[in-house]
């Protein structure tokens, strides 16, 4: 009997990930978009970004969603997501772009660039003595795969380099604290805090007003997970107060970032268009066969997401 493997996504192209996925699956496993399924009944897995509501509701025989992504905060809280086992996309160079998006912000503050754009812009040669990396403390709140690729690759750095999660675990380089009671005082010290959270109940809106208050006069922030994890007005009064010195933010609560938005023309902050880390076909689809072929022969998907935590 032939599976039928499911394609849907907006922005991903159908042709390069079927074209991708092709050498790594079985004959016994066909792909189809969401648009051409000529079998909804042999639809086994899904491989899906954001697609509109009732969509599952198409395939009775489902046994896997894969997210087309890393993020998995607007799968989970759908309420037709059917009963079965939810993956994300697990893939060591969605990690290293990652990484290298967060190194480059962390450089960006770490060296100043913000005061270099702005005596750029006045014509001014304005040296301002580099401060060693040792000095800079970082902190990557959450360590997941990506977060913790890119608090590895900050450590690499030299900077002090500290990180948040849930639980406590050993990282290279990277002094970890874990739990709730932590963050302040993690906070307080860093120079430059970067998000690396999931969207979940738990961490909507964790850092707000209090949070940037208990941040050190003049730190830096950046922003690579979700929006959502910042109250948005009170990280545009932390800068406008000059309470934080910069930001480099990649994703906003709403997208794309409205033109009038406040945050396109503070001091300091460089703005990007939600792209620190993109799913890549063929590196991915290695992690993706494997997890079919799993569920193929009755076993557990890996990389498993968990409804409850919402990550
Ligand atoms: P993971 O789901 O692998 O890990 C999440 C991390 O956050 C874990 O370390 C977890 O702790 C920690 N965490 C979760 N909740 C809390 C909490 N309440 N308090 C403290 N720590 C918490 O995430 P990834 O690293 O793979 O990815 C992070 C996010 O990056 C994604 O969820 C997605 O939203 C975003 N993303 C953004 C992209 C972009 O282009 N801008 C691209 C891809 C992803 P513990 O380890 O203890 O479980």
């Amino acid at each position: 009997m032939t599976d039928t493997l499911v394609f849907y996504s907006g922005p991903d192209p159908f042709d390069d990930w079927q074209d991708a996925l092709r050498p790594h699956l079985g004959g016994d496993v066909r792909i189809e978009e969401a648009s051409h399924v000529t079998d909804s009944a042999s639809v086994r897995f899904a491989l899906v970004w954001n697609p509109p509501a009732g969509f599952f509701d198409r395939f009775p025989n489902l046994k896997l969603v894969i997210n087309l992504g890393a993020g998995v905060d607007r799968l989970v809280a759908r309420d037709d997501l059917p009963d079965v086992a939810i993956t994300r996309l697990s893939d060591p160079e969605m990690g290293r772009m990652m990484a290298g998006y967060v190194l480059f912000a962390v450089l960006r503050h770490a060296r100043d660039i913000p005061h270099y754009e702005a005596a750029q812009a006045r014509r001014e040669w304005a040296y301002r003595h580099p401060r060693a990396m040792e000095d800079i403390t970082v902190a990557i709140l959450g360590l997941g795969e990506l977060g913790a690729m890119a608090a590895l690759e900050v450590a690499r750095q030299g900077c002090d380099t500290h990180g948040w999660a849930t639980r406590p675990r050993d990282l290279e380089g990277v002094t970890v604290h874990s739990g709730e009671e932590a963050l302040r005082p993690l906070l307080s010290r860093a120079d430059i805090v970067v998000s690396m959270l999931p969207l979940t109940p738990r961490t909507r809106r964790l850092l707000d007003a209090d949070a940037f208050a208990a941040m050190k006069p003049g730190a830096s922030f950046v922003n690579a997970s979700r929006g959502e994890v910042v109250d948005e007005d009170a990280l545009v009064d932390a800068l406008r107060s000059g309470r934080l010195s910069g930001a480099t933010l990649d994703v906003f609560e709403s997208e794309p970032l409205a033109p009038d938005h406040p945050l396109w023309t503070l001091p300091g902050v460089l703005i990007t268009p939600h792209l620190a880390s993109t799913a890549l076909p063929r590196s991915a689809a290695p992690q993706i066969a494997r997890n079919i072929r799993a569920v193929q022969s009755g076993g557990k998907p890996v990389n498993e997401v968990s409804r409850t935590r919402g990550y």
